[in-house]
């Protein structure tokens, strides 16, 4: 097993619909890596009833990201966290920083917690045109919320797999908002997978394989 001397500090980039979100879940379950995505950090953050909580929650609902400082501030209270754990092996960032200090921020973040040995940053590659096809064929299940991508087993489900309720297109994948999601992704992510290949630590995963083929192939690199 992974030593826990030198634990992963993974971060999994993708453009929407590449299935990051997939992967990092997968490779959590494996590992028994802790999983952090900034979206699921900040919805928590919301629910302290203080005044960062209710800004937060205000901002966020107009659709604008939270700066900086504040998502810093999330991460490093996360991984202090995850530091103090008896047998922490690692740790998984899903969709990781999408802002330049971010990424430069937490690069000091592993020096700091003395995580450097294993950086691993992967970006499930997929086309804008996969992308996009993806993500206006995938569907929701309208009961519980499951997303259930176009990839895997989509095609062999009338229902959801988890509860049996109706699958439905997801509000915020029509055409209008996919082009929105694709743009925001070219602006302010590819800087930051370049910030990393320049570092060298970036590893391209061919992300139009099946889901299975997508992980076979990280676990190339995880061992
Ligand atoms: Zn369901």
């Amino acid at each position: 097993m992974i030593p826990s001397k030198n634990p992963f500090s993974i971060i999994i980039y993708g453009r929407p619909g590449s299935g990051k979100g997939t992967q990092a879940k997968l490779l959590a379950r494996k590992f028994k890596f802790e999983h952090f995505s900034s979206g699921e950090a900040l919805r928590n953050r919301q629910k302290v009833g203080d005044f960062t909580g209710r800004k937060l929650a205000e901002i966020l609902n107009k659709g604008k990201w939270a700066p900086e400082c504040i998502i810093i501030k999330i991460w490093m209270d996360k991984l202090e966290e995850f530091k103090q754990k008896r047998n922490f092996r690692g740790w998984i960032y899903d969709g990781g920083p999408r802002l330049t200090l971010e990424t430069e921020l937490l690069n000091k973040t592993f020096e700091w917690h003395e995580w450097q040995k294993n950086i691993k940053v992967f970006l499930i590659d997929i086309s804008e045109k996969t992308a996009y096809n993806r993500l206006t064929k995938r569907r929701q299940c309208k009961k519980c919320g499951e997303l259930i991508p176009w990839i895997g087993k989509f095609k062999l489900f009338q229902k959801c797999p988890k509860c049996g309720g109706e699958l439905i297109r997801r509000i915020d994948d029509n055409p209008e908002a996919i082009k929105e999601r694709l743009a925001q992704f070219k602006k302010y992510t590819i800087p930051q997978i370049n910030y990393f290949k320049k570092q060298r630590k970036l590893i391209k995963i061919n992300g139009e394989q099946p889901i299975e083929d997508v992980f076979k192939d990280i676990l190339k690199h995880v061992q």
